[in-house]
């Protein structure tokens, strides 16, 4: 029989991440919960055993990369392999001024603690991973990133976008679109897929209250990604089915 697949979500102990795990587990996927402390990584770890899913808590920090060993030396131990790999753990500017960081103003340090999180954080712990995933007869990796990464959204007065000039985060994730195209070329010739992940604007600590969708809608776009068939596309950047811009 084959072996049950395995997913690695990180940032899965609230908001997109968690319903990510959630219904990944519903379709009988093991998911390993990744979150910055033990607490929170068992805490959703026993909310999805209670809903009847193989969940297993781990801890990772993305911007510690002591935590990296860690977490592959489980998996490698556990499994043997790591079929699907979700980076969904992502920051924005934060602050309630956020709005307010504009490419004139924006600081060193916001561009730096976005960016060490959405990218440089993020490709550190795909690196490690890859070797697993590329024991998985079907690899998938879904990074999240926005429509807000989308240059030509933003380079477009028109767009319903054009206003939401946030430079730390819209760069991290369009850097992150840039590094999704090179790895999904660079793994062309293998069965792994990478794409980027527009979630849909959702209601979550980071969407915040005034986003239209519901967390459960928000998670759907990762899923579809993490279960693509053989056939499914590489390299691209989708929200739900259709395809965005970069
Ligand atoms: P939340 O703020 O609700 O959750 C973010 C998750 O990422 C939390 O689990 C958080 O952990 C974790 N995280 C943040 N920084 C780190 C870090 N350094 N190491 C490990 N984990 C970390 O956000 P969403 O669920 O809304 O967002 C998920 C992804 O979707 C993000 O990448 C986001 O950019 C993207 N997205 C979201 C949109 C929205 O409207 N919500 C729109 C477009 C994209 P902790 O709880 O410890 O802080």
């Amino acid at each position: 029989a084959e072996t049950k697949k395995v997913a690695l979500i990180t940032g899965a102990n609230k908001g997109i991440g968690f319903e990510t795990a959630k219904q990944l587990g519903e379709q009988g996927i093991t998911v390993v919960v990744a979150a910055r402390d033990q607490q929170k990584a068992d805490g959703a770890a026993q909310k999805l055993k209670a809903a009847g899913i193989d969940a297993y808590p781990v801890v990772l920090e993305i911007t510690r990369s002591s935590d990296f060993p860690k977490v592959y030396d489980f998996l490698d131990k556990t499994f043997g392999k790591l079929d699907i790999l979700i980076n969904n753990a992502g920051v924005s500017e934060g602050g309630d001024d956020w709005m307010a960081n504009t490419a004139p103003t924006v600081t060193q340090k916001q561009l730096r603690d976005v960016f060490d999180t959405n990218f440089f954080g993020l490709i550190e712990l795909t690196q490690t991973l890859l070797p697993l995933v590329r024991k998985s007869p079907a690899g998938r990796i879904v990074n999240l990133s926005s429509i807000l990464g989308s240059l030509t959204l933003h380079a477009d007065p028109a767009s319903p976008i054009y206003g939401s000039k946030m430079v730390a985060y819209n760069a991290s994730k369009a850097a992150l679109n840039s590094y999704t195209i090179h790895l999904a070329a660079a793994l062309k010739d293998t069965p792994i897929k990478v794409n980027a992940a527009h979630p849909g604007w959702v209601k979550t600590d980071m969407g915040t209250s005034a986003a239209p969708m519901e967390i459960p809608d928000g998670a759907k776009t990762s899923v579809r990604l993490a279960t693509l068939s053989a056939d499914g596309p590489t390299g691209g950047y989708f929200h739900m089915d259709q395809t965005l811009p970069w």
